[in-house]
């Protein structure tokens, strides 16, 4: 027996097999290359696997799942690495990493793209980008496709073209068996249905293939600043602009302090502000009109809404999330910004400590809400605005401070809540999955984990428990 890791042992024989046929490459503790790739983006989760398996394509991914069956070892799955709590990583567990497989195929004449499961966003528009094409996604380029399509994935076109899920045709999956099957509209429907928001609770997907949709490359788009003292006049001003925008129009608003970004005067750096973030996902003409009113009202210290490629809007925020600082949230979705629920963000916002929190509140609506909330395991798709509050530091300095800061701001919050959006939680137990899906759903995701998964084999997630 080869001892793995503390109290875990594998037949040498078992490991030498599955090394003997990998394509990939298993990093094992002395593997120079062992600390690169356990690390995930959220700084403050330090975890030791037992073993890596950095998958090169689909027979490796069966390899993997088969040998930790037989010999029953606890296995974590990674694509892009981040889940905020980094649930992609466990101590002693077996990770399989996907991070390798990292093919796109685009089709622009069906508009379709097959994505395998080791691809980031920012990896996937500049395939589609070239041929003027999009899959909706999310808003920060080094995010995985796949941990981020498999709960929902909300992003800047969402409102005129669905969440990611919305346009996802197929899958291929490796079952808790080693199995590989595909899952879409006519073929296992009841996975199709599942994978679709209940994240990686019934198989690891390899492929995904998304009917795509023609935006851009230019788009108007980006942010507007005031100072935060001005907050309260500037988002009811923004409540009652959205509140009967068309599809086209999304938008995200941020609180914090302003950041020494170079369309940011100088002599605003560090201090506290809120920003209205649009994207427009049409002619930008139209959008330079629908747009106007907010750009003209009160008085803005800062405006880069403009014309540029979509790409570069994408990319808006990699700079304020990099991997590697310490990061807390607390999410919650809400029916509409009340005064009551503006005056609480503005106030607690005012109190920001660290210059590198910065929250979003999303937000939602559009054609995410025009699909039946029954069609997918995805829930909430009624909610008006997802608050996603977040506080970062750069190491361990400050960070309990910002995270009670999180977890007061959130209690003021959710007593006005009516669901969270599932890839916004941390480790919060089951309770919080079971209100992410809702009792209802979440008993039919029950029931299609115990045909799936009855062992729990995949646990290491929001976790759907089948007993
Ligand atoms: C900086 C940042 C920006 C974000 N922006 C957005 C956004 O704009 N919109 C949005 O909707 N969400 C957003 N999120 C949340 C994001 O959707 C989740 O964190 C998502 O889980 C990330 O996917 P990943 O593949 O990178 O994560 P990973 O950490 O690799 O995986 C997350 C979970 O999915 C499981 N999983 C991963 N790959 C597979 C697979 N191939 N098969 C089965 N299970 C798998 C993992 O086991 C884990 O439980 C953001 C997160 C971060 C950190």
């Amino acid at each position: 027996m080869a001892a793995i890791a503390e109290g875990l042992t594998l037949d040498e024989k078992a490991l030498a097999e599955l090394q003997g046929g990998f394509r990939g490459e298993i990093v094992g503790r002395d593997h120079p290359t062992y600390d690169e790739h356990r690390k995930v983006w959220n700084g403050s989760i330090n975890r030791r696997p037992a073993l890596i398996a950095r998958c090169a394509g689909v027979a490796d991914v069966i390899a993997a799942v088969k040998l930790c069956r037989q010999h029953g070892l606890p296995v974590a799955v990674r694509s892009g690495g981040h889940s905020f709590p980094g649930l992609s990583v466990a101590d002693d567990a077996f990770l399989i990493d996907l991070s390798l497989m990292k093919g796109v195929r685009v089709d622009p004449e069906a508009r379709t793209a097959r994505v395998q499961a080791g691809v980031l966003l920012g990896e996937l528009d500049r395939e589609t980008q070239a041929f003027g094409l999009a899959a909706p996604s999310g808003i920060v380029t080094h995010t995985g496709v796949a941990g981020l399509t498999l709960g929902g994935g909300i992003g800047w076109i969402m409102r005129k073209h669905g969440l990611s899920i919305d346009r996802l045709r197929r899958v291929d999956l490796v079952t808790a068996e080693g199995e590989l099957v595909r899952a879409s509209a006519d073929e296992n429907e009841d996975l199709f249905w599942g994978i679709r928001g209940g994240g990686g609770n019934f198989g690891i997907v390899t492929e995904f293939e998304f009917d795509l949709v023609p935006l851009g490359p230019p788009v108007m788009a980006g942010p507007i600043f005031w100072a935060m003292d001005d907050a309260p006049e500037v988002l009811r001003f923004y409540r009652d602009w959205v509140a009967d925008a068309p599809d086209e129009l999304m938008t995200v608003v941020l609180h914090r302090k302003a950041p020494p970004l170079p369309f940011v005067p100088d002599e605003l750096h560090g201090k506290p502000v809120v920003i209205v973030i649009s994207c427009w996902a049409g002619a930008v003409d139209d959008g330079e009109k629908a747009i106007r009113p907010m750009k003209e009202f009160g008085k803005p210290v800062a405006d880069a809404c403009a014309a540029k490629p979509f790409m570069t809007h994408q990319a808006m925020f990699d700079p304020s999330f990099p991997p590697g600082r310490w990061y807390y949230f607390k999410s919650c979705d809400v029916p509409g910004l009340t005064d009551e629920i503006i005056d609480t963000t503005v106030e607690h916002s005012l109190r920001i400590s660290s210059p590198l929190t910065s929250f979003p509140i999303w937000q939602m609506g559009g054609a995410v809400a025009r699909v039946g909330e029954d069609e997918t395991a995805f829930n909430g798709r009624n909610t008006a605005f997802t608050y996603n509050i977040g506080g970062s530091t750069a190491t361990a300095d400050g960070f309990d401070e910002e995270r009670e800061w999180v977890r007061n701001f959130w209690s003021a919050i959710e007593p006005y809540s009516t669901s969270v959006y599932v890839n916004f939680l941390m480790d919060e137990g089951q309770d919080r999955v079971r209100q992410a899906y809702g009792a209802r759903k979440y008993e039919r995701l029950k029931a299609l984990k115990r045909k799936y998964d009855p062992d729990n084999f995949f646990r290491i997630n929001q976790n759907i428990s089948p007993a």
